[in-house]
């Protein structure tokens, strides 16, 4: 008999943010459609939180999969430095005026951790070709930016960060901005000194691991332009948000204020491979052009702007830009309001929210709030039992499924969560 390959994943293989020892086995998924996908027994599981979030259009598509399997005839990779491609071109050139504000370049990367850490280069150095020292950060409390130091760094500490504490970089963490704490918020800002902060980098709306917690664009706005008032670069961390999470587009496209710089993933090829972007307006692009050669931006991955993932980003946006897919972003959002005044009614539960296509909801325990609650792993395997794709963050849970997802699957992702609540949750 052959052997499963959930025990021969067991031999080899060491998963992310899985304590190892205590982990069941993973479920070893042999294929994928829609957003179903299928177990080697054939079992089928609804994916509603997106695969981590990445998988906006479900899983193998075949607009997407036809366009990878185009380009990996053509060119598959090629070094990014001297040397460009058309889809590197093209995405670059169709990304741009879609985004919010006045973006004007593209810096490819590999995921949403590099894309941080390039925005993080490109602020410091920005001020320091100009011959000016800024080199603080800001960032949001609970905030999540990745998992490289520099990310880590702009993090909320956590549970997340706890070992590398010690090396991270300075930041200042600030609450997030609601329409009283604004003048607080400026008070710590100024306290800082303004002249000493490079940027302020921010997921705007939703904080995604940080528990998905949400937050009003009106006093974010404020707070930017307070910002930019101070010429303190804004980093729009839109890794999670972008494509469509948060109901528009892109989540800053519910502000007037405009970012700097512009991080993107997850959502940017569909979840079908990995690729980060940075973008930047003019001027910060501009500080860095000079016959100083010290004033470049030494910053490059040996996979920049892979063609592949390059042409699978410009699938995935033609699928995005089709008015279909805004029709299927609205009905989830208008099933999700409908649900959330279903999940209001249970005193088990708290905190229910809604922004776009992502709702999410607290579960009440005797244990602290947060990524460690005990129940985690309570609800992990119930809905392993319910075939249903939820992982819940602590004791939070969410949904935040993919945009063609079924009136049919949402309603029993939906079912999945009200038997969780009505039935095992005292
Ligand atoms: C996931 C995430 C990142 C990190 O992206 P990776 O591709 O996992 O490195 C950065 N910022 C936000 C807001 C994220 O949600």
């Amino acid at each position: 008999m052959q052997t499963s390959l959930s025990v021969r994943d067991q031999q080899v293989i060491w998963h992310p943010y899985t304590q190892m020892q205590t982990a069941p086995p993973p479920i070893a998924i042999l294929r994928g459609e829609g957003a179903l996908l299928f177990d080697e027994q054939g079992n089928s599981f609804i994916d509603a939180t997106s695969s981590w979030w990445v998988n906006i259009h479900g899983h193998a598509h075949p607009h997407i999969a036809a366009k990878l399997a185009q380009q990996a005839y053509e060119l598959q990779h090629v070094i990014f430095s001297g040397f460009t491609h058309p889809a590197a071109v093209e995405l670059a050139e169709r990304l741009l005026p879609i985004l919010p504000g006045q973006q004007q370049r593209v810096f490819y990367s590999d995921n949403g951790s590099t894309a941080v850490e390039v925005a993080l280069k490109m602020a410091l150095q920005y001020w320091d070709n100009q011959g000016q020292r800024r080199n603080k950060f800001l960032a949001f409390k609970n905030a999540y930016h990745g998992d490289t130091f520099g990310a880590m760094s702009v993090s909320g500490r956590s549970v997340f960060t706890r070992v590398f504490d010690e090396l991270l970089f300075e930041v200042v963490f600030i609450d997030l901005p609601t329409a009283e704490n604004l003048p607080e918020l400026v008070r710590q800002i100024e306290s800082i000194g303004v002249g000493n902060i490079a940027a302020f980098i921010f997921e705007p709306l939703v904080q995604g691991a940080g528990g998905m917690l949400m937050y009003e664009a009106a006093p974010l706005d404020k707070l930017l332009e307070y910002c930019k008032s101070q010429n303190i670069l804004l980093i729009a961390d839109e890794v999670m948000t972008g494509f469509g999470r948060t109901g528009k587009n892109f989540a800053m496209e519910n502000c007037t204020t405009t970012p700097d710089m512009i991080c993107l993933s997850k959502g940017l090829t569909g979840g079908s491979m990995a690729l980060g972007v940075t973008t930047c307006t003019t001027a910060i692009y501009e500080a860095f052009l000079s016959n100083d050669k010290l004033k470049t931006l030494f910053h490059g991955h040996s996979f920049t702007a892979n063609p592949l993932a390059c042409s699978v980003a410009l699938a995935s946006l033609d699928i995005f830009l089709d008015p279909a897919c805004t029709a299927n972003r609205q009905r989830i959002q208008h099933a999700h309001t409908q649900f959330m005044q279903q999940l209001q009614q249970y005193p088990q539960i708290k905190n229910t929210r809604l922004q776009g296509t992502i709702i999410a909801f607290d579960i009440i325990t005797n244990n602290a709030d947060g990524y460690t609650n005990n129940i985690a792993a309570m609800l992990h395997s119930y809905f392993r039992e319910c075939r249903v794709m939820l992982r819940p963050l602590g004791n939070t849970l969410y949904i935040l499924p993919p945009y063609c997802i079924t009136d049919l699957q949402l309603e029993t992702v939906y079912q999945s969560v009200i038997t969780l609540i009505a039935s095992h949750l005292k």
